[in-house]
């Protein structure tokens, strides 16, 4: 792996672009992030690619487009390995959570490599407080790799905590499609997936809306096909990227929360969700730490 920029704010979020096999195909992006209302103590986030590209090509993502396949499970861990050489050992044995995100670059579901990067991941890192973090849309086509998944959380991490975090976006099936155009496991199906994963931890499954404006969000959808003991809701800005500008999407969350996600809040809540509204921090969207952007730059696509 050969680091070829690095951009970003140590106190926020540093995101690096390496090339891989020593060809301009296969680059990647990766994060250094810290919660800045947190000590960095307490918590530190690596964000991992886990393709080169991503064959989902959602609507708003910019990692879309080109894809040349996966990473292997020691291209991944090189990632983590990276970020973590800038700090001393010191600060991965006692932060109190150290997030390992595979959530960067790529679908995690469609690559097998990261099945064994987790497996690996616990034993290549002496960090007491590692929280492994998988983000996906849940695609159809992979439900053998979430059996898997579902057998590593429980025969590797036990009763430790692992997040899983489902990209739902929208409960209009219409909506999710244009979101997200891959086939995608139904909202049933993955309310079944998430009592069976949360049965084997102390995290409950987030379920990620990134709203965006005219994509319906129906608290009733969601209490039909989710139980709020194993899943809770997590409501993000929709990020701005080029994909998101050329396919005509603007965020549903602006700077004061209008009042219509307030309502949407509150009824999560009635219904028994927890509900987490993140809405970052805008330096975040100034130093391009949204995904793929950085990959782009590189390649001349953004100036
Ligand atoms: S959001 Fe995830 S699945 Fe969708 S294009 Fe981006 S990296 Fe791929």
């Amino acid at each position: 792996m050969e680091i070829i920029s690095r951009q970003g704010d140590p106190e926020l979020a540093e995101v690096f672009v390496a090339r891989f096999r020593g060809n301009d195909r296969f680059l990647v992006e990766f994060v250094d992030a810290r919660d800045p209302d947190v000590p960095a103590h307490e918590k530190w986030v690596v964000i991992v690619s886990t393709q080169f590209g991503c064959p989902v090509a959602c609507a708003m993502c910019d990692a879309g487009g080109e894809y040349h396949g996966g990473l292997s499970a020691e291209e991944i861990l090189s990632q983590v390995e990276h970020v973590v050489s800038r700090s001393s050992a010191d600060r991965l044995a006692s932060v109190l959570k150290f997030k390992v995100q595979f959530a960067r670059m790529g679908e995690p579901a469609l690559n097998p490599a990261v099945l064994d990067a987790l497996r690996l991941l616990p034993g290549r890192f002496n960090a007491p407080g590692l929280i492994p973090c998988v983000a996906t849309v849940a695609p159809s086509s992979a439900a053998p790799w979430f059996e898997e998944l579902l057998s590593i959380r429980r025969n590797v991490y036990g009763g430790r905590p692992f997040q899983l975090q489902l990209s739902i976006n929208s409960t209009d099936d219409a909506a999710r499609d244009r979101l997200m155009p891959v086939p995608k496991m139904s909202l049933r199906e993955l309310g079944a997936y998430a009592i069976r994963f949360s049965g084997h931890g102390p995290r409950k499954v987030s379920l990620n809306f990134a709203m965006a404006r005219g994509m319906a969000i129906d608290p009733g959808v969601v209490a039909r096909h989710f139980d709020p003991a194993s899943a809770c809701v997590k409501i993000t800005p929709l990020n701005p990227t080029i994909r998101s500008a050329e396919q005509g999407l603007k965020s549903g969350l602006e700077a004061c929360i209008p009042e219509d996600v307030d309502e949407i809040m509150r009824e999560f809540g009635r219904l028994g969700f927890d509900v987490i509204l993140s809405i970052g921090d805008a330096r975040e969207n100034s130093i391009g730490s949204n995904c793929g952007m950085a990959v782009r730059k590189i390649k001349g696509e953004v100036r």
